[in-house]
């Protein structure tokens, strides 16, 4: 059974044969952690049959080919399944059909159709691993089932030609424009570093312009998850490629300093302007392990815990100081196909099944939102799922603008209390414009033209009215 004939089939919640709605029953019993819901109401079951005999065979279509959960499902179903009396035998066959955000883009270019979510991995400086992160993550979700590309942003120092070693590495072009990316190990990559002539004299806008070219003009084909590997900081290009395709989520990656939380603060502010939650922040070269075998925090204790709290991020993956990340990123080989099984495999594997989930949960669209109330000017309409079974509230503007938590608060003089001008935060202070970021947050335009990312966290303590 392939996810191309399960996923126009209707979910099947409810049975009149007996039997099939016996088994249905006790597949309620399996829950899918992420969205906390059996997955009968989850609507994975799309195939069911049970005969006099006692036969069952079932196929249960997830988000994801990559479910981190998947292994899990199948062994409960069947538990669950064989304890009912007159079964014999169970089968369990498990599909996936990946929502795909690009559908519901009708002006995506034809080459980007067949990609179901975009993740960006970012970073606000250079040389703090991001490349080694997005390179690795993508061997990860790779070795986890799913099929994946990578887009190199970096104009200046595209640095995944080092990084991985494909048979071809030269992108080709068919007679219609259409580039073809070279692949290692399954993974599609373009880069500038496989596109010939170098670009470092270019400017700014010419270079947003190629780079939109490079990505929009690549044939992808069938994928579940592209990752761009963004240029550090947070510039022209990070928002031409927020506007041109749609950004399912962001990891961002950083080291430990105390000032990067600013730098970190910043990239996640934008993000939440495009409207892409960060769903994971990594906080690399964060310890090493001493010849005496103790584990030392060269940089201290690192700022990624600051971030995450203050913004609601749902993980935290600290990375330590690996010799083998490095040469596996000098030799070609990242260290997740060198060493799958080894420990710098399994934290890849916990960033990987941290961006499978959240996207799953984004994509299903059943999230915490918050928007403008025309009839209730000044406040927040916010509605969050397990706050008061789901009704929207309300909380004024004025308390949303005073629980700010971000580095312009904590690194500085300034107060949540008064604006940008230094005046007091009136009572009556009207939000300019709201927008939900992902799971975790709303990103608000304020009169002063502050704006402030404020996670659903922090809405639901405020006082309502
Ligand atoms: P960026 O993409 O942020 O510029 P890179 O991924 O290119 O950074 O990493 C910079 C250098 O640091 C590379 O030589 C890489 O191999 C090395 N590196 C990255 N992460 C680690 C790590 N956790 N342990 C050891 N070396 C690392």
């Amino acid at each position: 059974m392939t996810e191309e004939n399960t996923s126009r089939l209707p979910s099947i919640v409810k049975s009149e044969n007996e039997r099939e709605q016996q088994v249905l029953d006790a597949l309620k019993n399996v829950i899918d952690p992420d969205f906390g819901e059996n997955i009968v109401n989850c609507g994975f079951v799309k195939v069911l049959k049970a005969t006099e005999d006692g036969q069952v065979a079932i196929v249960l279509e997830l988000t994801t080919p990559a479910c981190p959960v998947k292994d899990e499902f199948n062994r409960l179903s069947k538990e669950f399944v064989r304890r009912l009396e007159w079964v014999k035998e169970v089968d369990v066959i498990m599909t996936a059909a990946p929502k795909s955000n690009m559908l519901d883009v009708p002006e995506a270019p034809p080459g980007l159709r067949g990609v179901k979510n975009i993740i960006a991995i970012s970073s606000c400086k250079g040389g703090v691993g991001k490349s080694t992160t997005c390179v690795n993550l993508a061997m990860t979700l790779m070795q986890m089932g799913a099929k994946v590309g990578i887009f190199d942003a970096d104009v200046y120092g595209p640095s995944l030609p080092t990084m991985v070693s494909p048979e071809f590495e030269k992108l080709e072009m068919s007679k219609d424009g259409a580039i073809t990316p070279v692949e290692f190990e399954g993974v599609k990559i373009v880069s500038f570093g496989y596109a010939g002539q170098g670009s470092a004299i270019m400017r700014g806008p010419m270079v947003s312009g190629l780079v939109n070219q490079l990505l929009t003009t690549s044939e992808w084909g069938e994928l579940d998850y592209l990752l761009l590997d963004m240029p550090p900081g947070t510039g022209d290009i990070h928002l031409t490629l927020g506007q041109v395709v749609p950004i399912t989520a962001a990891v961002v990656v950083t080291t430990p300093q105390k000032l990067a939380f600013i730098d970190v603060d910043k990239g996640v502010r934008m993000f939440a302007k495009l409207e892409v939650p960060c769903v994971c922040v990594v906080e690399n070269m964060s310890t090493f392990t001493g010849d005496d075998g103790k584990v030392y925090r060269p940089f201290g204790k690192g700022s990624g815990r600051s971030i995450c709290d203050a913004y609601d991020i749902p993980h935290l993956i600290e990375m330590p100081i690996e010799p083998g990340l490095s040469s596996g990123g000098d030799s070609g080989i990242p260290m997740t196909l060198s060493d799958p099984t080894g420990p710098i495999a399994a934290l890849y594997t916990e960033i990987g099944a941290c961006v499978v989930r959240e996207v799953a949960k984004i994509n299903s669209g059943r999230g915490p939102t918050a928007f403008l109330d025309p009839d209730r000017r000044g406040c927040l309409k916010v509605q969050i799922s397990d706050v008061d079974d789901g009704k929207p509230f309300y909380v004024s503007g004025a308390s949303v603008r005073k629980s700010d938590q971000s580095a312009r608060v904590k690194n500085s003089n300034e107060s949540p209390d008064v604006l940008l001008n230094g005046q007091k935060v009136p009572d009556d202070l009207e939000p300019v414009s709201v927008a939900t970021v992902g799971n975790y947050a709303v990103s608000i335009t304020w009169p002063d033209g502050f704006s402030q990312v404020a996670p659903f966290r922090v809405l639901r303590t405020l006082p309502r009215i």
